[in-house]
């Protein structure tokens, strides 16, 4: 199992839809988003119920968070799994996004 980040975004290339679905789902399970002071119940009835939007840090930010207050990510089992290194992914996109945005020098 690939632990760096990136390692694990080179080997989700090579995974089937199902195999991804599957590890979406997992990433959906451990997400603490929704207790979030940042989380907004919107995110919840747009997405309908069990349907809830989560795991920002990989499927990048959401339609509907614009106001950040606090957020938890770095005390996410996740985050910490696989070392994660930025945050307010609801708001700010995913951890790619915010590496490249970072490397290219845009924040
Ligand atoms: S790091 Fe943040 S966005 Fe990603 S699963 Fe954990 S709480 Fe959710
Ligand atoms: S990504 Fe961070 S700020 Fe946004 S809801 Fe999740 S824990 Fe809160």
């Amino acid at each position: 199992m690939p632990t760096d980040y990136f390692e694990m975004m080179v080997t989700s290339i090579r995974l089937t839809p199902d195999e991804r679905r599957s590890i979406l789902d997992k990433r959906k399970k451990q997400c603490i988003c929704d207790i979030c002071p940042t989380y907004r119940e919107c995110v919840r009835t747009e997405q309908g119920a069990g349907e809830a939007e989560r795991a920002f840090c990989t499927v990048g930010g959401s339609a509907c968070i614009v106001n950040e207050h606090e957020c938890l990510c770095s005390t996410c089992p996740l985050s910490r799994e696989m070392e994660l290194s930025f945050s307010y992914y609801c708001t700010r996109g995913s951890e790619a996004q915010q590496r490249v945005r970072e490397v290219i020098g845009l924040r």
